[in-house]
């Protein structure tokens, strides 16, 4: 090739995956060394430091420590144009029966996030070979997402009453923050177990959910000698798990409707009547209205237990996930590359209307921002399972970063024309402003009396 000339796609593409092969020892190895180090949401500070260093090497300047541990680095092309941000979520998740677990947090990598990283990196590598330069117009950001896993809920409370945070997950926090408002549209990938063929998929949906912090409040008492005038904290979280259960006949299939949680506070002596239990629960379903349906059931269920054994109950709602939308043309984009590289045999598309029962804070990102979150089938067993592995690190690392390469490449060149047909045909569910006062909303305390 010419110096100074300019490419066509094809080359520019060549280019990109020539870097990524290049990179693909040291891209794996990130990967790697993230896996065998896990954190969870808003500690990744190793994590976060490994890939600022390695964003640093290529010559990016790098933002650290937003919402804590996330990072955003900007790599111009030099000629005006949208931006183009990939993502990667730092965190992992707590499976202490995993065997890539921390001995002590129980922190493991079973949701397949440290590969992220190594897919990020990849495209950096690829996107700033110089003959790229004279193609491409605009700019890509690489940002680093903290807490995508919406767990420690009491901890991050305590974070937000010490004015640390003010939303609960790492997108949402950098939403509020303004992280992304420079920023036309996203894109990541996420791992997802396969039947080691090499599958990409793209497009559906994911749930939208709302979490609770549910405390319930009792009377401590002695429990041998006094257990008539204690008022059982416990009792009235039982009860409110089996009048919760009694809802379920109730949730309709086509809702993709989940309720789940964990008593995070069973009591605090066996000896005293327990008062004070928390439960840390979820509530997922597909659509906003059938989400605010099963909620309110929900939240009459907790009631119910305090009123049953006389107790109080406070219950925290937190504004949880919003609908993952993809973006058709950044998909369109996004499917025509994955052919080339793993063929098209191997993309599958899902409706847009089915969930994986799941929620992502990319949801709320698409409902802002065109975005898209396709999957990679790189992992063997069950997602959050101790058997959760990623058995296929060309799948999971390599072909990701050229794919989105790629897709940076069609979106950004022609004077980044693709790019700005996505931005001109994007209607937003919401504007920032307007999300970030709905999320806001949904944060709420209620202190019911049941005694
Ligand atoms: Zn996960
Ligand atoms: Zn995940």
């Amino acid at each position: 090739m010419a110096s100074g000339a300019i490419l066509t796609g094809s080359e520019a593409r060549s280019v990109a995956y020539s870097a990524v092969d290049r990179a693909t020892r040291e891209l794996v190895g990130t990967s790697k060394k993230i896996y065998v180090e896990p954190e969870v949401g808003f500690r990744e500070r190793k994590t976060s430091a490994l890939i600022a260093r390695s964003l640093r090497a290529l010559g990016l300047t790098v933002e650290e420590g937003i919402a804590h541990t996330g990072l955003k680095a900007v790599y111009d092309f030099g000629r005006p144009g949208p931006r183009v941000a990939v993502i990667c979520e730092l965190d992992a998740l707590r499976v202490p029966s995993h065997p890539g677990s921390d001995p002590e947090s129980g922190a493991a990598h079973a949701c397949g996030h440290h590969t992220q990283a190594g897919m990020m990196l990849g495209v950096a590598q690829a996107l700033i070979q110089p003959e790229l330069r004279g193609l491409l117009s605009g700019s890509v950001a690489f940002i680093a997402t903290p807490a995508e896993e919406f767990i420690d809920v009491s901890e991050r409370l305590e974070m937000k009453r010490a004015g640390l945070l003010q939303f609960l997950s790492g997108k949402q926090e950098m939403l509020r923050l303004g992280t992304f408002d420079d920023v036309d549209m996203a894109m990541m990938m996420h791992t997802a177990a396969g039947d080691g063929s090499p599958r990409i998929t793209v497009g559906g949906t994911s749930n939208a959910h709302v979490v609770h912090h549910v405390r319930f409040i009792g009377r401590s008492a002695h429990a041998g000698g006094a257990p008539d005038r204690g008022i059982n904290a416990l009792q009235a979280a039982m009860l409110a798990l089996n009048a919760i259960n009694t809802q379920r006949e109730t949730l309709q299939e086509k809702h993709v409707a989940r309720i789940h949680g964990i008593i995070t506070k069973g009591g605090t002596a066996v000896n005293a009547i327990p008062d004070n239990v928390v439960y840390e629960g979820r509530v997922r379903a597909m659509t906003p209205d059938a989400l605010a349906d099963v909620n309110e059931k929900v939240l009459r269920c907790y009631r119910a237990g305090a009123l049953g054994v006389g107790a109080d109950v406070e219950i925290t709602t937190i504004p949880g996930y919003l609908s993952m939308r993809n973006n058709p043309d950044m998909q369109d984009a996004f499917s025509r590359n994955a052919e080339t590289v793993v063929g098209a045999s191997n993309l599958r598309h899902t409706e847009d209307a089915e969930s994986r029962g799941g929620s992502t804070d990319m949801g709320d990102l698409s409902t802002v921002i065109p975005a898209i979150h396709p999957y990679t089938s790189a992992a063997t067993g069950t997602g959050h399972g101790p058997d959760y592995v990623i058995t296929d690190y060309d799948l999971a690392v390599v072909a990701p970063a050229k794919i989105m390469s790629a897709t940076v490449i069609d979106l950004l060149s022609n004077d980044a024309a693709e790019a700005r047909r996505v931005v001109g045909n994007y209607k937003p569910l919401m504007s920032r402003s307007q999300y970030l006062a709905t999320q806001a909303e949904r944060f709420q305390t209620e202190m019911y009396k049941g005694r």
